[in-house]
């Protein structure tokens, strides 16, 4: 479409977008106005109608499917019951702006085949080149699963969702469906070690193998490409290499912070990357920092990566962290009591493949003993672990510190007694707790007898006063926290 308002036309219709906006914003979670409704461009008020420009046909379906209440409330607010709203989609899904000149891209050899994306993000692509050889088949590259490098083990079924993985899950799933189709183009999954990056995006991998036959999925790790660059130089291969990855439909490169200061690696990967996305193929990235925080990776490299989506994966809440264990639990074929599960959410925070381990642990430890699975077991198990990798802070080696320090009984501090004399070591105990853990508020309650939420913060608070004011208080617990952070 063609923009050719007088300035204070293109004003109205800014103020009317803007009023939409404002109630937009206001619905929806930040994550979301800003994947959504950000990119939005004000195009055209004729009347009653506005039109906005949106980035792809997937953002429109996708608006349409999630947000036509909230548009319609919006247009409510800016322009009244008649209001009418259409769409424009801009074709080129990879630049933000319209005018922008395609990239030209240099590379060794192009391959002639691929074809440039039209409206639909389609492009032709026979794989013609007989001579293409795979570098997975290069020398010391195992030769296990071949094809796609993909464990069909991780799949959408299994990735548990909840509030800490929602967007980027349905993310994937979006570019699982519609690959090189969606504005999500590359889509970058980052978050902490252990969060579920590989789970989800070899689901992705996954469910595009399972669906799209002749679409070549292709799932590998920074390191892994980086060996094989480098070998492929070692061994005159290059072009080789080069010509194999411009054929994948959809290439899936875990852990791009590997990359960081491999300056050769990262221009060939530059080079794969726009040949791919120029030619409508989907480029999926998972990284353990948000692209801002990649050091050592060339500016032009990360512009690419802001093309499309990116999403985090953060740190699962109590909730999805019971669902989690259930659902590990059903896997298994066992049935846990909740309240064993209770205690391992309470007491695992820290990432969800600590909290396989503790799982597996468990399991082991009752078809051993031949005991049956209940919370005495799981703190033993716990216990262990927590010996093994030498990291003593927990929950119940601070409480334990405490009731020596103070000369009082662990089922004291956990009772109901209002003595001072364990009123005060129970206040220092969840003071420790909250400054040596990662624990919630709700998860130290949980371990003092079942406290609330705000008792905890009544002790912390008492705590942080008597450090100021009693010397012997500040003292003991000084000490106490020294034993703990050596
Ligand atoms: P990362 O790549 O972020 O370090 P992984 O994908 O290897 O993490 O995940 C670690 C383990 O936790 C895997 O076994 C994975 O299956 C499991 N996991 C992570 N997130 C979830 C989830 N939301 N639901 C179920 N399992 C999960
Ligand atoms: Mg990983």
């Amino acid at each position: 479409m063609t923009i050719l308002e007088t300035p204070k036309v293109q004003r109205d219709v800014d103020v009317v977008w803007q009023n939409c906006l404002k109630i937009i914003r206001d619905s929806i979670s930040e994550q979301s106005y800003k994947t959504w409704f950000e990119p939005i461009i004000p195009g055209k008020l004729e009347g009653k109608k506005l039109t906005i420009q949106v980035p792809s046909q997937f953002f429109y379906e996708w608006l349409e499917e999630n947000y036509v209440q909230l548009l319609r409330k919006a247009l409510d607010y800016a322009i009244g019951r008649e209001g009418m709203l259409e769409y424009s989609i801009i074709v080129d899904s990879g630049n933000q702006k319209k005018n922008e000149p395609p990239i030209s891209i240099n590379m060794p050899q192009q391959n002639p085949s691929a074809g440039r994306a039209d409206g639909n993000g389609r492009a032709d692509s026979h794989h013609t080149n007989e001579q293409v050889r795979n570098p997975f088949e290069m020398k010391d590259l195992d030769s296990l699963n071949l094809d796609s490098y993909l464990n069909p083990n991780y799949t959408f079924d299994n990735f548990v969702e909840g509030d800490c993985n929602r967007l980027a899950r349905a993310a994937g799933f979006a570019v699982a469906s519609k690959p090189g189709v969606t504005s999500f183009n590359p889509l970058m999954i980052y978050g902490g070690v252990g969060l579920g990056k590989t789970h989800l995006v070899q689901a992705i991998g996954n469910f595009m193998k399972n669906r799209a036959v002749n679409k070549f999925v292709l799932y590998v790790s920074s390191e892994k490409f980086t060996s094989q660059f480098i070998n492929a130089i070692r061994n005159n291969s290059l072009q080789d290499f080069m010509n194999f990855y411009m054929q994948v439909d959809i290439l899936i490169i875990d852990d791009v912070q590997f990359l960081s200061g491999k300056e050769k690696t990262q221009e060939t990967f530059f080079h794969i990357f726009n040949h791919l996305h120029q030619s409508g193929k989907q480029i999926v990235m998972t990284s353990d920092r948000p692209p801002r925080e990649l050091e050592g990776v060339e500016d032009r490299l990360l512009s690419r990566f802001k093309w499309g989506l990116t999403a985090d994966l953060q740190t699962p809440d109590f909730e999805t962290r019971i669902a989690i264990i259930q659902k590990k639990a059903q896997a298994e074929g066992i049935s846990i009591a909740y309240e064993v599960i209770e205690y391992l959410a309470h007491s695992i925070d820290t990432n969800v493949r600590e909290l396989e381990g503790v799982m597996i642990s468990l399991l082991a430890q009752a078809s051993l003993t031949r005991r049956d699975i209940d919370v005495e077991l799981a703190k033993s198990t716990l216990r262990h672990l927590i010996k093994d990798s030498e990291k003593e802070v927990t929950i119940d080696t601070i409480i334990e510190s405490v009731t020596e320090h103070f000369k009082v009984r662990i089922p004291d501090l956990k009772g109901k007694s209002r003595l001072r004399e364990i009123v005060l070591p129970r206040q220092i105990a969840m003071y420790l707790a909250k400054e040596l853990t990662n624990l919630s508020l709700k998860s130290i309650g949980y371990h003092f007898g079942g406290r609330d939420h705000s008792t905890v913060i009544h002790a912390i608070q008492t705590v942080n006063d008597l450090m100021d004011t009693d010397k012997d208080i500040s003292g003991a617990v000084n000490k106490l926290l020294k034993v703990f952070r050596k």
